[in-house]
């Protein structure tokens, strides 16, 4: 069975009837830091430059990872740097019975199948695809007997997934090939990434994604889901990294530095500059919410069309 799609979903500038509603959904499982206040920087603005909503989404699923706590501090650190959301977070490990619907609809459609395969199993069989491992379907091809807790994966079919990024343009992939059999619920139970974010997006009805270019290959995983469930797609743009000394991107897992709440000005101007805004010096100074008006009364997205990534600026 071929599917082929063109799902560029709604925009506000292709759908004027349906109000923008953007999003930034951090992982609680360590501080902000200056590369997290990119993404949350780039997504307000273009959610307020859309005059539509802002929301959060507090990406906790995976609780062991996640510091009792982390959450209150990730919400001091946005509004700190005037990053105000609407409505109230919402908080994926509230969300377990939506997560399980969908699998539960998927299963029914015939689109899951238990998988046994062990870490090294995976490992030594699975092929590199564009955006990672690609799963060889041994467990669709040889069911594994039952009676032990097993993941489940899609069965993704064959096919073409093509959608245009905002920013980073046309992007396609070969289902079967390039993207490959994944996980929706880990042998321990956990919902999987990737199905938990596309059940998110069609939840708080988000319009368009906008978030770090290193989350493209998941976006492919997120669209065949949206589309399996029988949703609409929102729009996405992936916008530029910003990367530390040693070329790799800011994470936690490289351990960059906390944003502190006394520097929320400069971080803000820094992040304008990595966005490509051109903020003048002057403005360097300035409280949070000055820079914020500026940044807004002078987006210009279009910058961020094909933008390669930042290096962090070092004082
Ligand atoms: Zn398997």
């Amino acid at each position: 069975m071929q599917h082929s799609t063109d799902d560029r979903g709604p925009t506000a500038d292709g759908n004027p009837d349906k109000p923008y509603v953007g999003r930034f959904a951090p992982t609680p499982s360590g501080p902000l830091h200056l590369g997290s206040l990119l993404t949350a920087a780039a997504s307000w603005l273009q959610a307020r430059a859309h005059g539509g909503r802002w929301l959060l989404r507090i990406d906790d699923l995976d609780r062991p990872r996640c510091p009792a706590g982390m959450d209150t501090v990730i919400l001091q650190q946005l509004e700190a740097h005037g990053l105000v959301w609407d409505g109230e977070p919402r908080y994926q490990t509230a969300c377990q019975a939506e997560y399980d619907e969908a699998l539960e609809n998927l299963s029914t459609a015939g689109l899951t199948y238990p998988c046994s395969c062990t870490r090294a199993r995976l490992q030594e069989t699975s092929l590199p695809g564009p955006d990672g491992p690609v799963y060889d379907r041994h467990c669709h091809l040889h069911p594994p007997p039952r009676g032990r807790p097993l993941a489940l994966r899609l069965r993704v079919g064959e096919g073409l997934l093509h959608f245009t990024d905002r920013w980073q343009g046309e992007q396609r992939r070969q289902v079967e090939s390039e993207v490959g059999d994944f996980v929706l619920r880990r042998s321990d139970g956990m919902t999987g990434y990737q199905l938990a974010c596309a059940v998110d997006e069609q939840r708080q009805g988000i319009t368009e994604v906008v978030r770090g270019s290193d989350l493209l290959g998941s976006t492919f995983r997120q669209r065949l889901l949206t589309q399996r469930l029988g949703w609409q797609a929102p729009a996405y743009a992936h916008g530029p990294l910003l990367l530390g000394d040693d070329g790799l991107k800011l994470s936690k897992q490289n351990h960059a530095a906390p944003l502190r709440a006394d520097e929320a000005g400069p971080n803000l101007w820094h992040c304008l500059q990595a966005l490509r805004q051109e903020p003048p010096s002057s403005l360097q100074g300035a409280a949070p919410a000055e820079i914020l008006a500026w940044g807004l009364a002078h987006w210009r997205p279009e910058a961020l069309i094909a933008a390669p990534p930042r290096k962090v600026e070092t004082n």
